[in-house]
């Protein structure tokens, strides 16, 4: 058993049953998500048989960093991550510091909620190689505490934690929530709900069943068309939720929390990049509490288009945004590690 997979009541059950004193369950939580302890023999705190019982029934990572790779800049780190059943998922750091070795700036962890993906994005390198399985909710935990401790060790905090690796987190709804959840646990890492982005592609019963829990997590949603033949072209859930039924969730989700949601755009050459595709999108999202995050659209093998150039996406951002949408054009990290949105697709790298 994967020691992330507990949550504190499951731990405390677990010492109870090997006769353990209650605050034990407290001392291990804090070990593991407040010291970044990745193995019993560090919890000096604790009698050695307790250590000993520890590291013979539960495992402390879960799984093997196979590669790491820096990009040229250093400023992005892709770990391809190999799960016990040989299944490959990454997990992405994008740091943006001011300057190096600072508290200040922002250290963004990019985690995969799926080997694979079921969802079938034609320009995503994960929709390529298909559905695997869904990931535990500890799996999901392991890899932000694996960069948590990485990051530890120069003194440095995770500043925010994206859902957008591998997957489609609301097919992996319960484990994805439930590593929030952990991770969010005040005595335990303490990770801030506001801080965290959850990405979807747009399933519609998801998005309200969110709304209706009133998370304080951020949500963005896939949207990259205006109309449902070319987003279905791309996008095949877009055959069981329409663009309109998709806003009319967003909407839902705006009045549930007062929360603006944020709109994924990868700008696509000729396809989605044209100031008249701009405008349509403008009047689409007008009187929704939202921004658009567009991003030229990073190449993959199985797909022809190319990404926006930098003009291109200038001009789309200003034609929205005479529109009255805000957008920010996101620049593409790490693609020379194939580190980019979407290229993340461990196979590949086997
Ligand atoms: N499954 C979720 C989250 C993971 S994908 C989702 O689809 O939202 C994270 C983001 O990367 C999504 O916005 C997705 O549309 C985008 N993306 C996928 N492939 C891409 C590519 N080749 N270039 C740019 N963005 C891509
Ligand atoms: Fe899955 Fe998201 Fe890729 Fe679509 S874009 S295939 S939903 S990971």
């Amino acid at each position: 058993m994967l020691i992330y997979d507990l949550d504190l009541p499951t731990l405390g059950n677990l010492l109870k049953q090997w006769n353990e004193p209650a605050y034990r369950a407290k001392q291990i939580w804090q070990g593991l998500y407040q010291h970044f302890y990745n193995s019993a023999d560090q919890f000096t705190n604790l009698p050695s048989s307790l250590r000993a019982k520890l590291s013979t029934n539960l495992d402390f990572t879960g799984m093997t960093p196979s590669l790491v790779q820096d990009s040229s800049d250093k400023q992005t780190r892709k770990t391809l991550f190999k799960l016990p059943d040989e299944n490959l998922i990454e997990a992405v750091l994008m740091r943006y510091d001011p300057d190096s070795g600072s508290a200040r700036g922002r250290r963004t962890l990019c985690i995969s909620t799926q080997a694979g993906c079921a969802m079938g994005c034609t320009f995503c390198a994960t929709g390529q190689m298909g559905f695997k399985r869904h990931l535990t909710s500890g799996e999901i935990v392991a890899q932000v505490m694996y960069y948590a401790n990485l990051l530890h060790q120069e003194n440095l905090p995770v500043t925010n934690i994206v859902l957008m690796g591998m997957g489609e987190p609301f097919h992996n709804y319960e484990n994805t929530m439930a590593a929030i959840d952990r991770l969010n646990d005040a005595d335990g890492y303490n990770f801030g709900a506001r801080r965290f982005t959850i990405s979807t592609v747009g399933i519609v019963p998801a998005i309200k069943r969110f709304a209706d829990e009133k998370r304080q997590v951020n949500l963005a949603i896939s949207l990259h068309a205006v109309d449902d033949e070319a987003r279905v072209e791309m996008m095949p859930i877009n055959k069981r939720y329409k663009i309109a039924e998709v806003l009319e969730a967003c909407e839902y989700y705006v009045a549930k929390t007062s929360r603006r949601v944020t709109f994924e755009w990868a700008l696509i050459h000729g396809v989605n990049d044209m100031p008249e595709v701009a405008k349509k999108l403008a009047a689409l999202l007008r009187g929704l509490m939202c921004h658009v995050n567009a991003i030229p659209l990073n190449p993959t093998k199985g797909f022809e288009g190319k990404g926006a150039d930098r003009e291109r996406a200038g001009i789309f951002k200003e034609t929205l945004e005479a529109g009255g949408i805000p957008c920010t054009i996101r620049m593409r990290r790490g693609i020379d590690i194939q580190a980019g949105c979407g290229q993340l697709a461990g196979e590949s790298l086997k």
